[in-house]
């Protein structure tokens, strides 16, 4: 017997009837002997509606009660899949937020997990309930109901699977699993069978949408074994694991990008010590989040560019930042781009590989496309390009790196 934790996510719950097909995969698990904790996302479109009807009566609306409406979507599936299962004989209950409870900081509409009390819910697996858990939701440290942020069943899901020390944390969703890059843009996009915790991280944060970062992360810090795969076909989806579970590592794993970003340049910023610490440390203290930075060469006059990127949904707020310092740093004017993509190719075997940079380069320039930034890790070599050559980077790059799936014959 297993002790499995499942989420399912948005399009996987859609409408009744893809509801049953969920239900049907619980009851698989259920049927093989195994403890099962069902983690839902609200039904496809639902959380936008909702974010959206909050919007609409005003930009500064109280976040708690954002919180109280947005969270609701996940309350209705949770529901609607126990009363599922139940039909189909399967003893089974939904769980929300605070009946849990899952525990989490106050910071409404972003919050983080503290502590999930899983006694109950342990005490009702053992014997032999299907727990359906409302994802996205928790209890904040004054009873009110908190969410993790866009995406956060993910994060939901991984955080139940280690407080439970689960077998495992499969992902449903409605792609086969993580694929070497988008496989709207690339035809020949392959589904990874195994990919490392580190490169799943950084695929996730550079664009990839298929989870949450922050699940991640978690998953990695308390190695929960993570499957991603499809409610729609049955076929093993994409495992994530520790770097030694891999056999043969490819040099690049694959190709992320990422058009929510804006680059910022400043233009002729006095060239003396603190400079840098002076622009960064209000944008930081803005909550903005500065991704990539390079410094351009002195003029002659003792004076620089220095260009970066924040994300697109903070641009605005880094512009006034920089608006209010403009006495002090007295730079001669601020420039904002907005369309730009940063692409990134990831992979563990570029530790030890040397020349993933050369061959990114050389791609990119053989197709005429100029890079405007770069920046690196141990693993991944991120470029920022105009946001017009996305598909023919993506593609060139994946081609380069080898990536592109065999032709069927
Ligand atoms: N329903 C939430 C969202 O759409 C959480 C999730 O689906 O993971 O962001
Ligand atoms: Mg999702």
């Amino acid at each position: 017997m297993a002790r499995i934790v499942q989420k399912f996510g948005g399009t996987s719950v859609a409408d009744l009837d893809r509801i049953r097909n969920v239900a049907e995969r619980v009851k698989r698990e259920v049927d093989a002997g195994n403890q099962v904790a069902t983690v839902v996302s609200a039904m496809a479109g639902t959380t936008n509606q909702l974010a959206a009807w909050c919007q609409e009566i005003g930009p500064l609306v109280d976040a708690r009660e954002q919180d109280a409406v947005v969270a609701s979507g996940e309350q209705i599936t949770a529901g609607l899949l126990a009363m599922m299962l139940q039909t189909m004989g399967v003893n089974a209950r939904s769980w929300l937020g605070w009946q849990i409870p899952l525990r989490t900081d106050g910071t409404h509409s972003k919050a983080r997990i503290e502590t999930i009390e899983t006694d109950d819910m342990i005490a009702h697996l053992g014997k032999g309930q299907v727990a359906i858990v409302a994802g996205f939701q928790g209890i904040g440290p004054n009873g009110r109901i908190t969410t993790l942020g866009r995406g956060g069943s993910d994060t939901s899901a991984v955080a139940l699977a280690a407080a439970l020390d689960a077998d495992r944390c499969d992902i449903y969703t409605d792609v086969e699993g993580v694929y070497t890059t988008d496989p709207r843009i690339v035809s020949g996009a392959t589904k990874i069978d195994r990919i490392t915790y580190e490169e799943m991280l950084e695929m996730a944060s550079q664009g990839a949408k298929v989870l949450q970062t922050r699940s991640v992360a978690m998953a990695m810090q308390h190695h929960v074994r993570l499957q991603v795969l499809s409610s729609f076909v049955d076929q093993p989806g994409t495992l994530v694991v520790d770097e030694d579970e891999i056999v043969e590592q490819k040099i690049v794993s694959g190709i992320a990008y990422s058009p929510d970003e804006a680059k910022i340049t400043l233009l002729g910023v006095p060239d003396r010590p603190g400079v840098a610490a002076s622009i960064f440390g209000p944008l930081a203290d803005a909550a903005v989040n500065v991704d990539m930075i390079v410094q351009n060469i002195s003029h002659e006059d003792q004076s620089t560019d220095m260009t970066f990127t924040v994300g697109k949904a903070d641009l605005d707020r880094a512009m006034s930042v920089l608006d209010g310092l403009k006495d002090e740093l007295g730079h001669d004017g601020v420039q904002a781009e907005t369309n730009v993509t940063k692409v990134s190719v990831v992979g563990v075997g570029m530790r030890s590989q040397p020349g993933v940079a050369k061959t990114m380069f050389e791609t990119l320039a053989d197709k005429g496309i100029n890079i405007e930034v770069i920046s690196t890790s141990e693993i991944k070599v991120s470029v920022l390009i105009g946001g017009d050559y996305t598909e023919l980077a993506v593609r060139a790059l994946h081609t380069a790196y080898g990536l592109d799936a065999e032709p069927s014959d």
